[in-house]
C-alpha cells in the first residue's frame, strides 16, 4: 500500500527518493527514469517507416527520373540506375526496424564519365528531391590514419553537420563520393612504397560501403583530439561514387579486343561505338584501373555518363529549369531589364565551348565573358532591353582573349 502523502511517478509508481527528479505535472508525476523510457520508444518509433515515408507518397522511379529530367539534359542511362537505387533505398528504410526474413541489401552506385558531364550534377538534383540528409565529399582528399589529409571516417562527419547531428537522420542518408577514381592504386606493384592515398583508403572505405559501425569524430579532422566521438552505423547510408577514370577507355578498348578475337568477332567488332567506349565499360575495367575488387563488389551498380556532343550543349545552355541563360534573363529582370539572346548567338556560344574543350563546363564561363561589361553598366543606365547579338558576343570573347594573351 503506498505511503499517503508521498510524492510517486505515475507511471512507474517509484517514490522521489527512489529516483534523481520526480516532475510535477496538473494532476500526476513522472521520473526521470520514465522520461528517458518514453524518450526511447518515441525515438524507435520514429525509425518505423509509417512515421516518415510510406509506399504512396515514394517517388516512383519514372517519377524520379522526371524530376531529374527537369535539371539535367540526356544521361538517361545514369539517371535510371540512380532513379531505381534510390527508390530501392527507400523501400530498405522503410524494411527497416520490420521482421521481415528477406533483408534487402543496399545498392550502392558508382557513376563514371568524363568531368562536366554532369556527375555532380545528378547527385546534387537527387538531393533536392530527398528527404534524407545528403553530402558531397570530395575523395582526393582522403588519406590513410596517420597521414597528411583527412581521415576516411571524416565522410560521415560531413554527413552527420548535414543531419544536425542526429544520428538516426544520418543513419539513413546519402553519401556522394566525388572523384572515386584518384583513390585508385598508383602502380600495379604495390610492394614499393606505401600507397596512403590510393589502396589504403579503398581498405579503409570498404567498411563504410559495407555497413559497420564507425567511431565518427563530430569536428571532423584531426584537428581536436579530445572531442568525444559519435558511433555512426552506416548500413543503411547509400553511396554514391562518382569519377571521371581518364584513360579508363583504352582498358575497355583492350578488353574489347581481347574478346573480339575469334569465332564471331566481326560481328561484334561492327557494333561497337569508338567514339564512346564509356558506355561498355565492365567491373573488371574499373579493376584494371586500380580499384580493388573488394571496393567494385560492393558498389555493385555501374552507370556510365556520355560525352556532350554539339546538341546536348546547346540543349544545356537553354533547356534546364535553371538553365545558364535563364538564370542571367532572370539576374536582368530584377534591374527591370528585358534581357535576350539572338539564336546565333547561342549557336556561336556553343561552338566557342566546343572549340575550348571545356564541355558544359565552358558555357558558364563564357557567358559570363559575355555578359560581365553589360552586367557593370546596365543597372545605371536606365535602358529596358538588352540584346545580345553574336557579333557582340563574338567581340568581348576575342577582347578577353586578347587581355588573357597580354597578361
Ligand atoms: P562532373 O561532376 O561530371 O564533373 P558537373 O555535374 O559538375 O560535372 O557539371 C558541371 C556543370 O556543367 C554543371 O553545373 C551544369 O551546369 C553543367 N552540366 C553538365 N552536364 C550537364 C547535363 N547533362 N545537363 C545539364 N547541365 C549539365
Amino acid at each position: 500500500m503506498a505511503e499517503k502523502g508521498k510524492k510517486r511517478c505515475s507511471f512507474c509508481g517509484r517514490t522521489e527518493e527512489q529516483v534523481a527528479l520526480l516532475m510535477t505535472g496538473m494532476t500526476g508525476y513522472i521520473c526521470n527514469e520514465c522520461v528517458e523510457q518514453a524518450h526511447n520508444i518515441l525515438r524507435e518509433e520514429a525509425l518505423l517507416p509509417k512515421s516518415d515515408f510510406n509506399m504512396k507518397e515514394l517517388p516512383k522511379p519514372k517519377e524520379i527520373k522526371a524530376f531529374l529530367d527537369e535539371y539535367v539534359i540526356g544521361q538517361d542511362d545514369a539517371k535510371c540506375a540512380l532513379a531505381v537505387s534510390v527508390y530501392n533505398h527507400y523501400k530498405r528504410l522503410m524494411q527497416r526496424g520490420a521482421d521481415d526474413e528477406v533483408e534487402i541489401e543496399k545498392s550502392n552506385i558508382i557513376m563514371v564519365g568524363s568531368t562536366g558531364t554532369g556527375k555532380t550534377l545528378l547527385a546534387r538534383t537527387i538531393a533536392k528531391l530527398l528527404k534524407v540528409p545528403f553530402t558531397i565529399v570530395d575523395a582526393t582528399v582522403l588519406t590513410e590514419a596517420g597521414y597528411v589529409g583527412e581521415d576516411i571516417e571524416s565522410i560521415l562527419t560531413r554527413l552527420l553537420q548535414v543531419a544536425d547531428y542526429n544520428v538516426e537522420e544520418a543513419e539513413r542518408g546519402i553519401v556522394f563520393i566525388d572523384e572515386i577514381d584518384k583513390i585508385a592504386r598508383k602502380s600495379d606493384n604495390p610492394s614499393i612504397t606505401r600507397d596512403v592515398s590510393g589502396e589504403g583508403v579503398q581498405q579503409g572505405l570498404l567498411k563504410l560501403l559495407e555497413g559497420s559501425v564507425v567511431n565518427v569524430p563530430p569536428q571532423g579532422g584531426r584537428k581536436h583530439p579530445d572531442q568525444k566521438m559519435i558511433a555512426v552505423n552506416t548500413k543503411h547510408i547509400l553511396f554514391i561514387c562518382g569519377g571521371a577514370f581518364d584513360g579508363i577507355e583504352k582498358k575497355i578498348a583492350q578488353r574489347l579486343n581481347t574478346h573480339v578475337v575469334g569465332y564471331n568477332s566481326v560481328q561484334n567488332k561492327m557494333h561497337i561505338d569508338k567514339g564512346d567506349m564509356m558506355q561498355y565499360i565492365m567491373p573488371q575495367d574499373l579493376r584494371s584501373f586500380g580499384l580493388i575488387p573488394e571496393i567494385i563488389g560492393r558498389l555493385p551498380i555501374l552507370t556510365s555518363l556520355r560525352p556532350l556532343d554539339r546538341g546536348t550543349l546547346r540543349n544545356i545552355l537553354t533547356e534546364p529549369k535553371n538553365s545558364i541563360i535563364k538564370q542571367y534573363v532572370k539576374l536582368m529582370e530584377m534591374d527591370g531589364v528585358k534581357l535576350a539572346f539572338e539564336p546565333e548567338t547561342l549557336e556561336y556560344i556553343v561552338d566557342t565551348a566546343v572549340e575550348y574543350k571545356l564541355g558544359a563546363r565552358g558555357l558558364r564561363s563564357i557567358v559570363e565573358t559575355i555578359m560581365m561589361e553589360k552586367m557593370f553598366e546596365i543597372p545605371s543606365n536606365g535602358v529596358k532591353e538588352c540584346n545580345i547579338t553574336k557579333e557582340y558576343a563574338q567581340a568581348q570573347v576575342e577582347k578577353s582573349a586578347t587581355i588573357k594573351c597580354a597578361v
